[in-house]
């Protein structure tokens, strides 16, 4: 298989047995350019296994999501105190159309809403949701100045999904990500963050491609909320560079270079 972000042809890195009733043994495989791994086996599952597998995964996840990720409050607060702070500084104005995409439970939004009035962080989730959240069909192109994925891209399966995310971006548009990227993904079936549905693990390289890919033209990072911020506007950018808490680089900032990767 070739890799979907550069174009180079992937390789066998190693295999996982989860032992699960729709994911018993899982194959990674890496690609010789810029590093990408992607869980082969979840890639070419049909579409329903792969919902099946999701919807084993779900409860198992939500009670054991502090087990795995013991700071994943604390690291919620601390992106809603983020976007605060840039709400102050007018890079997420109060007019913004802003949502959080995947937003499970929707937490983030709330705990943002106890800080500013406006604008309201929108919550879109394909799996979950109630009527507050936005519906699919509010999904469109170019119809957000700002949107948030936390935990979102390493469930992603290939091109298609990552452009869709992408894609829902006006051209001066704001994206604030939140997932894993290293140096180098590790070669060791043991590591933490292989976990049954994360399909893609991302590369400061492969994420390098894509920032640029979509008309990034600087970015943001910060440390304590573990968030990126990627721009297209450089007015914005001008904005933040200087405040406390963000590594800042006109170009996707690789933040992660040595192990332990968090
Ligand atoms: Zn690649």
């Amino acid at each position: 298989m070739k890799c979907f972000v550069c174009g180079e042809e992937m390789s066998p890195f190693m295999e996982k047995f989860f032992g699960l009733k729709h994911l018993d043994a899982c194959r990674y495989v890496r690609c010789s350019g810029c590093g990408l791994v992607v869980a082969e086996t979840l890639y070419d599952m049909p579409r329903e296994d792969w919902e099946l597998l999701n919807r084993e995964c779900h409860a198992y996840q939500h009670t054991d999501a502090l087990a795995i990720d013991p700071r994943w409050l604390d690291r919620l607060h601390a992106q809603a105190d983020v976007l605060a702070r840039l709400a102050k500084v007018g890079v997420l104005e109060e007019s913004a159309r802003a949502v959080d995409f995947g937003a499970g439970d929707g937490k983030l939004s709330d705990y943002l809403a106890e800080k500013i009035s406006a604008p309201p962080l929108m919550k879109f989730d394909a799996y979950m949701g109630d009527e507050n959240f936005l519906p699919p069909e509010e999904m469109s192109p170019a119809s957000f100045d700002f949107v948030i994925t936390c935990s979102v891209f390493e469930h992603l399966l290939g091109a298609a999904d990552v452009e869709k995310i992408f894609a829902l971006l006006t051209a001066d548009g704001t994206m604030a990500l939140h997932t894993l990227v290293c140096e180098e993904i590790p070669r060791d079936p043991n590591w933490f963050y292989l976990q049954p549905v994360h399909a893609t693990l991302w590369t400061n390289a492969a994420m390098k491609k894509i920032f640029r890919r979509y008309g990034f033209k600087a970015c943001a990072y910060h440390v304590d909320a573990r968030l990126w911020l990627m721009m297209r506007s450089l007015e914005k950018f001008s904005r933040l560079k200087n405040l406390a808490g963000f590594v800042v680089a006109e170009d996707f900032v690789d933040y992660w270079k040595g192990k332990p990767y968090r």
